[in-house]
């Protein structure tokens, strides 16, 4: 059986929850599909504090179940299930899931959010939240005059690292190659930071803590002469080495850019197939923020809610 709705909305953090508030408060009775992770990247961190309107801050489970609940206040039909086929190319978009239902809609909303990269290491994993962090923006504040270390040489990690060191009383700046991938004016700033120690060509191998974190194994100028290991010891462990867009399902159906992020006609949210629109993380490789995801989610709302007014 196939099922039709005038709006379907892929993916269910900030981004989804937010479009599927104003898509049903527009009367366009949205279906959201939740995807694998219910509640997206939040369910997985702890205290949100930079979420306007929670003065004391609030767990990130508990805020993405205050938007369901919003959402589903104002009627929409949030259903559990995976998407595993998309047909955008006609005016009526097919969308299958995983367990083989089908829907049919006039407007589809991509919300499915994006991944933090890891490097692998098991020890990741046992350090999650109590010490291992991908977002230092999220986590930086526990790290107050401790000291810290961020692994990549992009723009995010100069980002994470200039402002950990506002917080924390020492950054380590863990970049594998001899040079930094940032912008110069980024570089620059990291340089000028005395609080800020970059360790060039380093890898990192593992990490040590007996309940929470303690150190990290580095390994510098691994595979020379000149192959150095040593520990340091650090409170907090910051990824910072890119993240990974969930648009697996989406090749071929939608233009990416060549990190894989699907692309917006800004400052819109229409994406390169009519009537489906995108927001949140899964395009826009900028900001990575719960507020900017469900600001985003807003926008593809009203984007979708004026194109299905346009077809009538
Ligand atoms: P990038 O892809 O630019 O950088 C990723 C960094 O992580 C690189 O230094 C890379 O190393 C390193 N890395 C990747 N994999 C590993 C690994 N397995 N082990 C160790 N290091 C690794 O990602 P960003 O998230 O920094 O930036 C994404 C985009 O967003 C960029 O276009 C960036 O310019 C932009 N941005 C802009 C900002 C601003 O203008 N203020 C702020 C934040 C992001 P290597 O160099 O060796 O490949």
């Amino acid at each position: 059986m196939t099922t039709h709705t005038r709006c379907l909305i892929i993916g269910s953090g900030p981004a989804g929850y937010t479009a599927a508030i104003y898509a049903s408060r527009a009367s366009l009775s949205p279906i959201v599909i939740e995807g694998p992770q219910p509640g997206g990247q939040l369910i997985t961190t702890t205290e949100v504090e930079n979420f306007p309107g929670y003065f004391d801050g609030v767990q990130g489970p508990k805020l993405m179940e205050d938007l369901r609940a919003q959402a589903l206040r104002f009627g929409a039909d949030i259903r559990g299930g995976i998407v595993s086929d998309v047909d955008f190319s006609g005016r009526v978009k097919r969308v299958t899931t995983a367990s083989g239902e089908e829907f049919t809609a006039d407007a589809v909303i991509v919300c499915t959010g994006a991944a933090a990269r890891y490097l692998g290491l098991a020890d990741e994993q046992k350090y999650l939240g109590l010490g291992v962090s991908a977002c230092a923006t999220c986590d930086g504040f526990f790290y107050r005059g401790r000291t810290v270390a961020v692994v990549g040489g992009g723009d995010t990690a100069c980002e994470e690292a200039l402002y950990l060191s506002n917080l924390a009383s020492k950054v380590y700046l863990i970049v594998r190659k001899d040079y930094l991938r940032a912008s110069k004016v980024m570089q620059q700033r990291v340089r000028e930071k005395a609080n800020i120690e970059i360790l060039f060509e380093t890898v990192t191998m593992g990490l040590f803590g007996d309940e929470v974190l303690e150190g990290a194994h580095l390994a510098a100028h691994s595979g020379t002469d000149n192959e150095n290991f040593y520990d340091i010891a650090i409170d907090g462990f910051f990824l910072a080495i890119g993240h990974q867009p969930n648009t697996e399902v989406f090749v071929g159906k939608l233009d990416l850019d060549d990190a894989g992020f699907i692309k917006v006609a800004a400052p819109g949210t229409a994406t390169s197939a009519e009537g489906v629109f995108a927001a949140g993380d899964v395009a826009d490789p900028h900001y990575q923020q719960a507020i900017s995801a469900a600001g985003m989610g807003c926008r593809a709302a009203l984007d979708a809610e004026r194109y299905i007014l346009s077809l009538a």
